[in-house]
């Protein structure tokens, strides 16, 4: 069988539209072999996906993606492999949903100033039982008809320095590293071209990252050209770190990320699954 790995992807645990086991289903028939489940800050979702995993043939990685700060920047980390019932990790974990709590109702409140009043309870109806994120918010302002895309949610109230925007103290980057490593995870940078960082700064949080124990990095993500890929992999190489791949996805109303349709990773690069035990 040809592997397809797809290591990065959300369900209705945090902002994804599908829940874990129609995720799960949905990677498998788009031939996906290897899927990692990495919500927000939680890993909730996983017991189902493993579930629907074992119904489906395929290969479910335990994940989760990280939210962290450095230099009061925000840098997503995803752990892969990891024991999702360590203690190190949990009580980490637990911190950063009391940050998202706190967090929806400063930007609920922003809202009610600019007269959008009720976003705290709708976000709580439309996450469930999942993590609140702005994705949530962005949903809200759309069916309220506020907004008439997602995106343009993020651009007018949502996105940094906008009137809803709430500057966050997420997790030290190095001690979420940490977390990931200590559960017997690999940690790995996100999106790393999405932070919209130069070099010369990117190469900075490489080195954090890679001190703090990180060992590898998205080199192939859900849109990613093949200059961008170029780039990445240089960093990857430079820093000596495995690169992974991931689409990112999070619902089929996105028509441009889809599950298993990513291009493979350079052959000069070490695949992070040969640091995962039981992949
Ligand atoms: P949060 O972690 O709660 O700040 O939410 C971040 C999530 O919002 C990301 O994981 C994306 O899924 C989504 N997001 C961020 N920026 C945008 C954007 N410009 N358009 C659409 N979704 C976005
Ligand atoms: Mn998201
Ligand atoms: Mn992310
Ligand atoms: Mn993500």
């Amino acid at each position: 069988m040809i592997e397809n790995y797809d290591l990065h992807c959300h369900s209705t645990a945090s902002d994804g539209a599908l829940s874990p086991t129609d995720l799960v289903q949905r990677a498998s028939e788009r031939g996906v072999t290897h899927l990692a489940l990495t919500d927000h800050d939680t890993t909730q979702g996983l017991e189902e996906a493993h579930a629907a995993a074992s119904l489906n043939g395929i290969q479910l990685i335990n994940g989760i993606e990280l939210s962290t700060s450095w230099q009061n920047h925000c840098f997503h980390i995803v752990g892969l492999g990891i024991d999702p019932s360590h203690p190190a990790l949990m009580t980490g974990i637990q911190r950063l949903q009391q940050i998202r709590t706190d967090r929806a109702e400063q930007i609920a409140a922003k809202l009610d100033k600019k007269r959008i009043p009720g976003a705290l309870d709708a976000v709580k109806e439309i996450a469930g039982k999942g993590m609140i994120t702005r994705t949530h918010f962005a949903d809200f302002l759309l069916s309220q008809g506020h907004v008439s895309t997602q995106q343009e949610a993020f651009d007018r109230y949502l996105g940094s320095g906008k009137p809803a925007y709430v500057s966050t103290t997420w997790a030290e980057l190095r001690e979420a590293v940490g977390w990931i490593t200590e559960a017997g995870g690999v940690a790995v940078l996100a999106h790393p071209l999405r932070y919209k960082l130069t070099a010369s700064w990117l190469k900075r949080v490489l080195g954090v990252f890679r001190d703090a124990g990180g060992q590898s990095m998205e080199v192939i993500t859900g849109r990613t050209n093949p200059d961008e890929i170029r780039r990445t992999t240089l960093f990857a190489n430079q820093f000596q770190l495995a690169g992974s791949v991931g689409s990112d996805f999070h619902s089929p109303a996105n028509v441009w990320v889809e599950l298993g349709r990513l291009a493979p990773l350079p052959k000069n690069i070490q695949p992070v699954w040969e640091l995962l035990t039981d992949r």
